[in-house]
């Protein structure tokens, strides 16, 4: 009988851990098809959020990788090898891309866990099958939408068409890295544009790796490029770059109005924003369930170690029944205890970096030198282990005025107001210059309609938080950005509207 072999065993045998020593991983650029280094050398760390120790060195790309990765792009959508394949070649080639990201889902998943520090359960439910059957979604959509014809008089035809834009680049975030690119990733290529994309710094393997499995499902090669690197200077590049027609861009707003702004000293490029959220979740004294108002209201604030663009971090709740609820939100808080993501047990994982985790930690200060109350929670967590971890934490007696009611603290800090009548709720509700998300709680369907019309946001929840759907249009309101991902709806932000007249008379 041979010996048992951990090396022999199949990978889903090995723990999650043995998988992360084990595991390798490109850590280059990939422009025109190729992975390649930056042109200056330069790297930067990539730090694991659980460990606080460096686990691999990326390519930190600048505005000479960004030139030759737009050139790459404009020279792949100036050649017709993507824009002019007819829809139905081009479904079947990004329905192969979303299969084979399916396929690497547990490599995926373990990168992902290994760079942003969400427990890997979540990468491997939420992250990545979210983001495959995003593209699947948009690939399914190409073959089946018509352009108009205008209902001109009978001595012209009109017809509106929609024409990709070109080269659309794309910024985004750490919170969801591989989801929160695949939003545009799915509606960007589906139009025909040829794609540049830098992901955060703090989490950039899984875009490295599937613009790998987007050339080797038949993407051809630039239509895809990825360039690691800094906002300030891959981020900078490509934003203002004179040869981009369009920039898709999620993050914080203060970052956004940057990115508007490089947009707009160009040329004018087109800028889709995606940005910050302060969203309430208003709790009438009606509604009968508290228990699932309360589990809605946890899981919407600490889900992702609260590092969500619609947590759900003001309760704005009823005076009446707020001793009740917040019991039973602090009892399930109570339950998420922070600890390895790389264990499926664990719920609540680590903070992205040192620099978030501080930040996490100076709101829960400003919250108590304001004079709120921490109701439970509030301490960092883990320490020993060298990573970056926050227990979920409930802060009592908010007034609107202070800080934690205010700016986004992207952490798992629940923020709770009370409120008498439900006007008063409203306005709370909607005195925070974002506009992303918002929830309302009750029995009464008049109030339920007439609160939701009264929210300025780009999603109302009604007895519920957080549901989703490709199907549906996502952003935000005032400063939490301008356009939308998801849905069919997206396609207005990467295509441009073509009047053709032709005269018949
Ligand atoms: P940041 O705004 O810090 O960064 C977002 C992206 O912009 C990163 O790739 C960053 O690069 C890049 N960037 C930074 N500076 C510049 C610059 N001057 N020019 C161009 N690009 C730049 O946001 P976070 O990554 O911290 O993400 C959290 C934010 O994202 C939260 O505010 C959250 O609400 C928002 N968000 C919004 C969503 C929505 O759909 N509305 C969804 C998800 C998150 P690098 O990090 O490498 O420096």
């Amino acid at each position: 009988m041979p010996a048992e072999n951990t090396m022999t065993k199949s990978a889903s045998e090995k723990s999650w851990q043995q998988r992360a020593r084990e595991i390798s991983f490109a850590t280059q650029a990939f422009i025109d098809g190729r992975f390649v280094n930056a042109a200056s050398g330069a790297t930067f760390d990539n730090v694991n959020p659980a460990t606080g120790r460096v686990f691999c060195r990326v390519a930190s790309c600048d505005t000479a990788d960004v030139d030759l990765a737009v050139a790459a792009a404009r020279a792949a959508f100036e050649s017709g090898s993507w824009v002019n394949m007819a829809p139905k070649a081009r479904k079947r080639i990004l329905q192969r891309f979303a299969e084979s990201i399916h396929k690497h889902k547990e490599e995926l998943a373990l990168l992902e866990t290994l760079d942003m520090g969400k427990p890997i359960s979540d990468s491997l439910k939420v992250d990545i099958p979210g983001a495959a059957s995003c593209i699947e979604w948009y690939a399914e959509a190409i073959d089946k939408l018509y352009d108009e014809v205008a209902p001109t008089g009978p001595d012209a035809l009109a017809t509106i068409t929609r024409e990709p834009m070109g080269v659309v680049g794309a910024i985004v975030p750490w919170n969801f890295p591989l989801l929160m690119a695949a939003w545009k990733i799915g509606p960007v290529l589906a139009a025909g544009n040829s794609f540049v994309l830098k992901p955060s710094e703090k989490s950039p393997l899984t875009a490295i790796r599937v613009a790998q499995l987007a050339v080797e499902s038949g993407i051809p090669e630039g239509v895809f490029n990825v360039v690691p690197g800094f906002g300030h200077t891959a981020g900078q590049a490509l934003s203002s770059h004179m040869d981009v027609d369009c920039i898709a861009f999620t993050g914080s707003t203060a970052t956004g109005k940057r990115v508007m702004q490089s947009a707009a000293q160009s040329n004018m490029k087109r800028a889709w924003l995606e940005c910050g959220g302060k969203s309430p979740n208003i709790v009438l004294a009606d509604y009968p369930d508290l228990e699932r108002a309360a589990t809605a209201a946890a899981y919407g604030i600490f889900f992702n170690q609260g590092e969500m663009c619609s947590a759900g971090s003001r309760l704005i709740v009823h005076e009446r029944i707020k001793d009740a609820l917040l019991e039973k939100v602090a009892a399930i808080g109570a339950k998420l205890k922070p600890g390895d993501p790389l264990d499926p047990a664990t719920r609540l994982g680590a903070i992205v970096d040192e620099v978030q985790l501080k930040r996490v930690l100076e709101y829960i200060e400003s919250g108590k030198t304001e004079g709120a109350r921490v109701y439970a929670g509030g301490e960092r967590k883990l320490e020993n282990t060298g990573g970056y971890f926050v227990e979920p934490t409930v802060f009592d007696g908010v007034q609107p005025t202070m800080r934690i009611a205010n700016e986004e603290i992207f952490g798992p800090v629940l923020a709770t107001i009370t409120f008498k009548d439900v006007n008063q709720a409203i306005a709370i509700a909607n005195n925070v210059i974002y506009g992303l998300a918002a929830a309302v709680w009750t029995r009464d369907i008049t109030i339920a309609h007439r609160t939701a019309r009264a929210l300025r946001a780009g999603t109302v929840y009604v007895n519920c938080y957080d549901a989703d759907d490709i199907t549906v249009p996502f952003g935000g309101f005032k400063q939490s950005g301008i356009g939308r991902d998801k849905s069919l709806h997206a396609f207005d932000k990467y295509t441009e509207l073509k009047t053709t007249w032709i005269d018949l008379s």
